[in-house]
Formats: C-alpha cells, sequence, structure tokens
C-alpha cells in the first residue's frame, strides 16, 4: 500500500514538473509585435504651434496650430481630423504589393527641397503643393509624378527599414478585444539590411523619449517603433524571433535603467542563444547614463535630438560585447534560517557603499516628489546635493570594519573606506 503512495506521489511531481515546463514555454512564446490599425486613422498629435509655414492637408488653409500625424506625416485644423481620417490613407505597415510604392503626401515640404526628377526647386510656393513620399522621404513636383518611377527603394535608410511588403498581420485577441499583430516577416533582398528596433519610453528625457519615438516613426516602418509605457521591451525583442536569419539592430533609448531592462529581457527571450545576437545601440536620455558612456554613445544628450545623426552615427558603429555579471546576494541567517537569496545582473559596476546610497537616496527622493526632478541640470544638482549629504553625515563610515572583501579566496586588508566600487 505505501509503495502505491509513493508510486501516486511521483507521478503527481512528475505531472507538475512537466505541467511546468511546457507552461513556461508557451509564456515565452507568447510574444506578438503588436501593429497599429491603419483603418482606423492616424496616429494624432496636438501642436500649438507649427514650426514652419504649414497647410492643412485638407481644407489646404494656412494654419498655426492643429495636429499632424507622426507616421506619414500630414497636418491638419483640428476641425479636419474625422475628415482626415476617412480620405487620407495612412503609411501602410504591411501590404501585398510584389514591390513597394511610393506613398505620396501633398505639401508641407521642408525648407529648400528639391524635386528627385526635374532637380529644381519645389514646395516652396505659400499654399500646400507638391509631394513628398513618407518612405523614402523625396520630393517631387506634381507636374512631374508622371514621369517619376512607381518603385520606392525606401531611400536613404533602406537598410534599416523593414518594407511592408515584406509584412504580413493578422488579428488576434477574443471578440471586442481584436488586435493586429506581426504574424510573418520576410526578408527583403537589400545589401546589409539590418532592421532597426527602437526601444524607447515616452515619458522619459522630459520630452525626449517622445520626441525620439516619434522621428523613427515617420521614418520606419511604424511597427519597428516601441514605445515601452505601452510595449514590453520582450513584445518589441519578438521582431528577432521573427528574423532567425538575420541581426536585428536595437536602439534602446533611456537611462541605464531601461537599458539593463532590455537587455534582461534579450537574456529572457534566450536571443543570443538560439538567434544571431541583436546589436545594441545606446542613445542616452536623462541621468544615470554610465553604461552609454563607458561604450562611447556619449553622456546624454541635451536640446534638439536629430534621429537621422543618430541613424547615420549607427551606421559606422562597431559592435562590441559587453560583460554581464550574476551578483548574488545572500542575507544574514535570522535565528539560524537561511533567507531566500536574491540574483541581480550587472551591465558596468556595482556599488556598496555611500555611493550606493547616494543613488539611493536620489532614487526615493526622485519617486517621491519627481515634480522636482524636471531636467537633466536640476537631476544634476540634486544628485550632487544627496552626494555631499550623504558624504558630510559619513553614513556609511567604518565600511571597511563591516565588509571583508575576498579576490580568489585570499582575504584582502582594507583602508579606512566608505564605499566599495566593483568594476
Ligand atoms: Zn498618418
Ligand atoms: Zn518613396
Ligand atoms: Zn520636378
Ligand atoms: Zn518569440
Ligand atoms: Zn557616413
Amino acid at each position: 500500500m505505501a509503495f502505491f503512495y509513493v508510486l501516486v506521489l511521483c507521478a503527481a511531481f512528475g505531472l507538475t514538473v512537466v505541467v511546468t515546463k511546457i507552461w513556461r514555454r508557451l509564456r515565452q512564446r507568447h510574444y506578438e509585435v503588436p501593429a497599429r490599425d491603419i483603418s482606423k486613422g492616424h496616429r494624432w498629435c496636438m501642436t500649438d504651434i507649427f514650426s514652419q509655414p504649414t497647410y492643412c492637408n485638407v481644407s489646404e488653409n494656412h494654419i498655426i496650430h492643429g495636429a499632424f500625424c507622426d507616421c506619414c506625416g500630414i497636418c491638419v485644423e483640428d476641425e479636419n481630423i474625422k475628415e482626415a481620417n476617412r480620405i487620407l490613407k495612412c503609411k501602410e505597415l504591411s501590404t501585398n504589393h510584389l514591390f513597394n510604392r511610393h506613398h505620396w503626401l501633398r505639401g508641407n515640404l521642408p525648407h529648400c527641397s528639391k524635386c528627385n526628377v526635374c532637380g529644381e526647386d519645389c514646395g516652396n510656393l505659400p499654399q500646400l503643393c507638391d509631394l513628398r513620399c513618407c518612405w523614402c522621404c523625396r520630393h517631387i513636383h506634381e507636374r512631374c509624378l508622371k514621369n517619376a518611377s512607381e518603385v520606392c527603394d525606401l531611400g536613404y535608410y533602406k537598410d534599416c527599414i523593414v518594407p511592408p511588403n515584406c509584412v504580413r498581420l493578422k488579428l488576434v485577441g477574443i471578440k471586442g478585444r481584436r488586435h493586429l499583430v506581426v504574424d510573418s516577416v520576410r526578408a527583403p533582398n537589400i545589401t546589409g539590411w539590418k532592421p532597426l528596433i527602437v526601444i524607447a519610453n515616452r515619458k522619459s528625457g522630459n520630452g525626449d523619449g517622445e520626441n525620439i519615438l516619434r522621428s523613427c516613426r515617420a521614418l520606419l516602418n511604424p511597427a519597428q517603433v516601441i514605445d515601452l509605457s505601452e510595449i514590453s521591451p520582450e513584445c518589441g525583442l519578438e521582431w528577432c524571433h521573427l528574423l532567425p536569419l538575420v541581426t536585428c539592430r536595437i536602439l534602446v533609448a533611456g537611462g541605464d535603467g531601461t537599458v539593463g531592462w532590455v537587455l534582461q529581457a534579450i537574456d529572457n527571450l534566450r536571443l543570443k542563444v538560439y538567434f544571431p545576437s541583436p546589436e545594441v545601440c545606446i542613445l542616452p536620455l536623462g541621468t544615470g547614463n554610465d553604461l552609454a558612456r563607458v561604450l562611447n554613445w556619449g553622456d546624454g544628450y541635451t536640446g534638439d535630438i536629430d534621429v537621422q545623426d543618430i541613424l547615420h552615427g549607427m551606421r559606422h558603429a562597431d559592435a562590441v560585447k559587453l560583460d554581464r555579471w550574476r551578483v548574488e546576494v545572500t542575507r544574514a541567517k535570522h535565528f539560524g534560517i537561511r533567507m531566500p537569496r536574491k540574483t541581480l545582473m550587472m551591465n558596468n559596476y556595482a556599488s556598496i557603499g555611500v555611493d550606493a546610497l547616494v543613488t539611493l537616496n536620489f532614487h526615493r527622493h526622485r519617486e517621491s516628489r519627481p515634480i522636482l526632478f524636471g531636467s537633466r541640470l536640476i537631476n544634476k544638482f540634486w544628485y550632487f546635493t544627496y552626494g555631499t549629504k550623504d558624504v558630510l553625515e559619513r553614513e556609511c563610515k567604518d565600511l571597511h570594519k563591516k565588509v571583508t572583501v575576498e579576490l580568489d579566496g585570499q582575504s584582502i586588508e582594507l583602508p579606512e573606506i566608505e564605499g566599495i566600487v566593483v568594476l
């Protein structure tokens, strides 16, 4: 009888293990790149003042303020938003064309545009005139349209763009909550093609995050742009699964925290094990950009960010391997009971003591009063204030008496210190 119970227990245990494994695998697979349904209209952004002379794409009136679509770039008066959604098609994420065609939109060309057909100035009349392709960014006269080729080669950044005719979308989800996701992607016949996935949080960097996302939607296929305030990094990285034979480039805009999150997601998806490992580029935003500084991406942007400059710089960048360390934190025993271990991943350094305390206090203060942490400069000031405060109060005094450091099994004599940084 006892033998029977043991057998049942073993079977139950085995079943649990198998079910958990299958469940984990299913969960690991369940990531999808979301796609916007362009039949529902444009992605409108409101503006109080357009930065250049602008004409409404519906009424053709000169407008000072109104809305623009950050994917296709059309501009309208507030009251024409509905009409524009009805009559003007937005940048298509997916088409079933054999080749890519230009998507011409009228008017609001940048200053000093030249016609791609006849080479003369275009878009310089004070009215809604001439055409711009929202994929290749070329400009032409309306009268030259009949002489322009129908094929769009996607322009200067074609090696970063996922062409719409290579993307298939599908509807998923239960009734009432149906949404579009990327079903499959075919690699186009473009030499040196490395699709760029842009990951940023629109709420980070005092609006810089938002600007980067917007510019990238205009330059790339909008499905390549992942806003972390709505989509998890795992869903964005699903592009790498969809293109198993291609090296994807991932542009992460944000601080060390965001970059760490994305690197962790790459680990979670085991991308480096089964797929060509993606190349990660960092665009530092906000404070805390040591990782970006170490890798020569600069220590943060101030002022206007030109995404075209960044894409150009990325082409000339070399890929390097980055050490990532696993840090295990074992807590002290309480009443002889061992507390659970904590495993952290470290990208560039881990620190104990006064340095960590400054960062921690800064972080806590920012969480409690975010309004005080509006700009980079002010943040640096707070950082400095906390730094001096903690150093003066010497909360980490006599750290060398509380900590022992062992290197390769040998104990090391510590001088009088207040912090340890592992590099
Ligand atoms: Zn649009
Ligand atoms: Zn074009
Ligand atoms: Zn022309
Ligand atoms: Zn996947
Ligand atoms: Zn160059």
